[in-house]
């Protein structure tokens, strides 16, 4: 999968949201960007999820996680993931107003970064079904930087309506 093959760099975890108009179609045209992205290359995407909003409003989340490996260093790599939630119309204007497309970069390898732009692990990603449980399926081992697995979350987000779309 994706345009590149790139054998070193960082294995990065993104998670792929939209909930307003064709969501389906507006996370393959994401899958396309990342695959797309410079000096990266994607390795794997995750069946794609049916979620119950969360602390916002508006029509049920389509939701995938993305494995990206890439040599990006990870301001440039969120920059990139801007630039593609920009180009699919997203309003930044109000804070989790519906969005045509929402792109957070989950974890960046085992680094714990913190920026005023910048803050991986993503701080809510292991309260959140909808990030927990496409992750699991991409990377059934995937650790949380000072948290430890992340499988260990699910039981805690098991109240979380949520449905998976695809085999
Ligand atoms: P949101 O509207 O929740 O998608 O938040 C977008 C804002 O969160 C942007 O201004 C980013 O600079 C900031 N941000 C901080 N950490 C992250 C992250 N890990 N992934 C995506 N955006 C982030």
């Amino acid at each position: 999968m994706g345009e590149q093959h790139i054998d070193n760099g960082v294995l990065t975890c993104i998670g792929l949201g939209a909930n307003l108009g064709d969501a389906g179609a507006v996370l393959r045209a994401a899958q396309d960007a990342l695959a797309a992205l410079p000096m990266s290359s994607l390795v794997a995407v995750s069946p794609l999820y049916r979620s119950a909003p969360i602390d916002a409003t508006g029509p049920d989340y389509l939701n995938a996680v993305a494995l990206l490996r890439t040599t990006l260093d990870a301001c440039v790599l969120l920059r990139e993931l801007q630039r593609i939630e920009f180009d699919h119309g997203r309003e930044r204007s109000i804070r989790n107003a519906p969005r045509t497309l929402d792109l957070d970069l989950l974890l960046y390898g085992a680094e714990s970064i913190a920026t005023p732009q910048l803050t991986v692990p993503h701080p809510r990603m292991h309260e959140r079904a909808f990030v927990l449980r496409p992750l699991l399926d991409v990377l059934p081992a995937a650790s949380i930087p000072g948290l430890g697995a992340a499988a260990g979350f699910l039981p805690r987000v098991a109240n979380q309506r949520i449905t998976r779309m695809t085999p």
